[in-house]
């Protein structure tokens, strides 16, 4: 992040806070942990950062766990892992629930103020009444009576669970997030991941994120602007309990195009086995989108290429992964392999006796080293690419040199069998149309690997789902794709996680080295042509 110190970004944007003095800035990055870390996540981690970082002010990671009915321990270690990943360095890192005793202290205080009231109304009715701007039957009960109600709230029993701390700001403000938000609430039952069985009542997000913040410090609080709304309820809650104020900054929420991004909605395609798990490769999590090729620096330069745009951006993924390629075609090493079905053995009349000889890995970066390419007296070719051979036609054989077809086999159905040519290795490749990949047959000094090759598509078949869409209408029935593909003997000695580019198909991570059957899985990873899927 640091090269992009002062710059505007590539939008435009000036990467700069307001009123932030250099050594002051305390900024803080607030998961909740109940699912993994997903693109937009990655956005908002990513700005706190670089404004802590740009200012020499303090990152502060917040784990906000003040519900347990949502949380777990398994989503905090995975969030704390993918931030890693991320190159994202908390100063500190906190929880909501580290303040619970003083939350909920705030909370008495509030009641003791007169700007606090425990509520029964139904949620149904509640929901109705913000609507029409009408007040609770409880607003106006005296504070002895709210303490009690709290109080028994707190013990979690079957009256207090009836009840909600409601903060008594206004009943029909024009602006809906106004109106008497829900502070405290009654979850005697589930067991909270850090605290225990210990509380029996929790503070809500409006009422704990201007709390903490205040507490920890922070001095300017980052976030979406679809909470727009609630800024003024913020700042009224920090009023009401005469705590330091907090600049907010707000900054468009991420999306993307055919693709989902909540936790609650992400879950849903886990458990119902969907997809593996949440590093599926269809998955907008860092973890998916690593685990199909995406770089961290690719990550970052996106975001920072947006900065705090105000717009709500809802991006095509074709923009990402062309970012993605640029960083790694120079890099990855490029290798053959050749669709297995239908695969024809081309006889060279004229080519030398079985060889091998080292080549670079790649032809533009020497720092890749050489690989071993064997070359042979008969060679395999790819079915379309046979088909597409005309009798007498010049091609290149990439790497090696030219051959003229002299014949074809075929079946009935049109396949070729086999095909016969003569060399003439020095012919100019200018000169010819087809340039295609080949691979010498196995033998004892080098056998060719099969391998899987995978290739997604989107989740989901609608490209923006509106709010009264149901997104589980929308799932794509077939998002995975599976072929079989002949490798180069050298793709035998990769590592898991290596990228590589299979020359003419594009570019694959090695996900497994024992997938499917036991061959290697290789997923493609998309190169922002819109041919491809996601
Ligand atoms: P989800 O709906 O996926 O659960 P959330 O906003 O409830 O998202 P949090 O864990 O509370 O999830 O979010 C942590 C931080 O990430 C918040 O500051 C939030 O504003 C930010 N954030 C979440 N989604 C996006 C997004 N799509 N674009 C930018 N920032 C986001
Ligand atoms: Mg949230
Ligand atoms: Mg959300």
């Amino acid at each position: 992040a640091e090269k992009f110190k002062n710059k505007k970004t590539a939008a435009g944007f000036d990467l700069f806070l307001k009123d932030a003095q250099q050594g002051q800035v305390v900024t803080r990055f607030p998961p909740e942990p109940s699912g993994y870390l997903h693109v937009g996540h990655a956005k908002a981690a990513i700005l706190n950062q670089y404004f802590a970082r740009q200012y020499n002010g303090k990152l502060i990671i917040r784990f906000d766990d003040t519900n347990p009915s949502k949380e777990k321990e398994e989503f905090e270690q995975s969030i704390i892992e993918d931030l890693a990943l991320l190159g994202i360095k908390g100063d500190v890192t906190t929880h909501t629930s580290d303040h619970f005793d003083t939350l909920y202290k705030y909370a008495i205080q509030m009641i003791q103020l007169g700007k606090a009231y425990a509520d029964d109304t139904l949620q149904e009715q509640m929901r109705a009444e913000r609507m029409d701007g009408i007040p609770s039957k409880r607003r106006d009960a005296s504070i002895e009576e709210n303490m009690t109600r709290f109080a028994e709230m707190s013990t979690g029993s079957a009256d207090g669970r009836k009840w909600c701390l409601r903060a008594k700001l206004s009943f029909d403000d024009p602006n809906k997030a106004m109106r008497d938000p829900v502070i405290y609430r009654c979850n005697p039952d589930v067991s909270h991941h850090r605290t225990g069985t210990t509380w029996k009542v929790y503070p809500t997000y409006d009422f704990a994120c201007p709390i903490v913040d205040s507490i920890e410090g922070v001095t300017h609080a980052l976030r979406t602007n679809e909470y727009r709304d609630r800024n003024p309820q913020y700042q009224w809650m920090l009023d009401a309990l005469s705590l330091r104020k907090v600049d907010i900054w707000d900054f468009g929420r991420l999306n993307f195009v055919y693709t989902l991004l909540s936790k609650r909605k992400l879950q849903w395609f886990v458990d119902n086995g969907i997809v593996g798990g949440w590093d599926d490769p269809r998955f907008p999590t860092v973890r998916g989108i690593r685990r199909r090729g995406m770089t961290i620096e690719t990550i970052q330069e996106f975001i920072l290429a947006q900065g705090p745009s105000q717009q709500i951006i809802n991006m095509e993924w074709d923009n990402i992964w062309t970012i993605n390629k640029r960083h790694i075609d120079p890099v990855v090493p490029r290798y053959v392999a050749l669709d297995k079905e239908g695969v024809v053995k081309v006889s060279v009349k004229g080519a030398p006796k079985r060889h091998s000889k080292e080549m670079p890995r790649h032809k533009k970066n020497a720092d890749l080293g050489n690989k071993v390419t064997v070359f042979d007296e008969v060679v395999y070719v790819e079915q379309t690419d046979a088909r597409s051979f005309a009798q007498g036609e010049e091609v290149t054989f990439m790497d090696w040199g030219n051959v003229i077809i002299d014949s074809k086999q075929t079946d009935a159905a049109g396949n070729v069998l086999s095909i016969e040519a003569t060399a003439n290795l020095d012919g100019d490749f200018k000169k010819t149309k087809k340039k295609v990949t080949w691979l010498a047959p196995s033998a004892s000094d080098a056998s060719l690997v099969d391998v899987n090759l995978l290739d997604f598509d989107y989740l989901i078949t609608k490209k923006k789902l509106e709010e009264e869409d149901n997104f589980a209408d929308f799932v794509t029935p077939t998002s995975e794709f599976h072929s079989v593909a002949l490798a180069d003997h050298n793709v035998a000695a990769l590592q898991q996680g290596a990228a590589v580019q299979f020359e003419r198909k594009g570019y694959y991570i090695l996900d497994k080295l024992a997938g499917k059957d036991g061959r290697a899985d290789f997923i493609k990873i998309p190169d922002g042509k819109a041919a491809t899927s996601a």
